[in-house]
């Protein structure tokens, strides 16, 4: 098997699959591969919440470009990747919340971004079915809910995908070579290592990609339409995701445009087995319960658990190694791929055609991990 393709992408998971769609709309032949059937991994397992995170600063610039191309795409989505524009309200339950609700505020406006301080008399009105004595919350309607593994196969639409098991990527003499698992190889000019989680064990020797497994649980409910209109978080999540706690539950409820109620959420570092774990699932549902009592009326359909690949900082590695001219990476999402997916690719796109990037690229660079 030798390369047909400008660029091989490793990793058919929403972060590669845009790769390959924008790479291959600014005219490179691209070659996708993965062991497994695209928009499986991390991607089949995540909730697919599109949303603006406003801080640390990069995390908002990240977010924020990408949810822009995300509205744009919008129209173009087939109707089955149920792209589903119901905005996110963050939940504020004491005074200590609310003021970080206001901060929140502070920030998105400043930036142009439209969003709604709402007082508890109005978000009862608009989302009935919350616990009485909140003390308010953050609309932001620009946020929305898709589903992933839709998504993926329709952006990887015009890229060519091969089914193979990478073992390992190097570099020599201005090529760069993908050892798949029979021992055959292929070689590039370009590769993109966008393996999610298993990214760091196809990293040049010398180079590895600092990504540790944090767990999530999910449960899908029966129907129960409009029982919900927002996806509902507290607004402690983002201290859950952005800590370093060992383990972690929020609240963080998705209507699904079927009218099902998608709960979550979960985080355990270093656990890499994908088995459901009742008690961190127990956890999940009375967390879920508390902010919405009407959820002990409906009934859990199915589980599952996804893994989701974080950094020390929190921010993906986007782009070219240091070292190693030709290989470029993007992985290391967090609970955020799906809605940095684009900015990610589009980062690392340009970074392989040498145009100016879309958004500064520093924070986001290999070499902050790179000794
Ligand atoms: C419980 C949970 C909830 C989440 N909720 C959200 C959310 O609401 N919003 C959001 O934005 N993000 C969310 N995320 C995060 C998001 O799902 C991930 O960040 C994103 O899917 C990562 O995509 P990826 O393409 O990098 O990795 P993956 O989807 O894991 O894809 C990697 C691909 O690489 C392939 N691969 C791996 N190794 C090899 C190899 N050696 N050879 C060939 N192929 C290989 C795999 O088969 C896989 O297809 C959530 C994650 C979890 C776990």
């Amino acid at each position: 098997m030798s390369p047909s393709a400008d660029v091989l992408v490793i990793g058919a998971g929403i972060v590669g699959a845009a790769c390959a769609h924008e790479l291959g709309e600014a005219g490179a032949q691209v070659e996708l591969i993965d062991e497994a059937a695209p928009g499986g991994g991390a991607t089949a397992a995540g909730m697919g919440h599109l949303v603006v995170i406003d801080e640390p600063a990069a995390e908002f610039a990240l977010t924020r470009w990408s949810m822009q191309r995300w509205q744009r795409l919008q129209a173009q989505l087939p109707d089955r990747a149920k792209y589903y524009g119901c905005g996110t309200l963050w939940i504020a339950s004491d005074e200590e919340e609310w003021q970080e609700a206001q901060s929140k505020a502070e920030r998105m406006r400043t930036a142009g971004l439209e969003c709604e301080l709402v007082e508890p008399a109005q978000l009862a009105r608009l989302e009935p079915q919350l616990r009485t004595g909140l003390r308010g919350a953050l609309r932001v309607p620009g946020d929305a809910v898709v589903y992933a593994p839709l998504v993926t196969r329709w952006l990887i639409g015009r890229s060519k995908v091969h089914r193979a098991r990478v073992a390992r990527v190097r570099s020599r003499n201005q090529a760069v070579s993908v050892e798949l698992a029979d021992g055959s190889e292929l070689k590039a000019r370009t590769v993109v290592i966008a393996a999610g989680l298993e990214s760091r064990r196809l990293a040049p020797a010398g180079s590895p990609l600092p990504l540790r497994a944090r767990k999530g649980h999910l449960v899908i409910t029966d129907r129960h339409p409009g029982l919900v209109r927002h996806q509902l978080v507290e607004l402690g999540y983002i201290k859950n995701a952005h800590g370093q706690a060992q383990e972690s539950v929020a609240f963080n409820v998705q209507p699904r445009p079927t009218g099902q109620l998608l709960i979550g959420s979960s985080r355990q570092f270093d656990e890499e087995s994908t088995r459901i774990d009742a008690r961190m699932l127990a956890r999940v549902v009375k967390r879920a319960i508390e902010f919405l009592p009407a959820l002990a009326g409906t009934s859990a359909l199915r589980a599952w658990t996804g893994l989701r690949a974080a950094t020390p900082d929190g921010m993906p590695i986007l782009g070219s190694h240091p070292r190693h001219p030709g290989i470029h990476v993007a992985c290391g999402h967090e609970g955020l791929g799906i809605t940095t997916a684009l900015g990610s690719a589009a980062l690392v796109a340009a970074g392989i055609r040498g145009t100016p990037p879309p958004f500064e690229a520093r924070p986001y660079a290999w070499e902050r991990f790179d000794e």
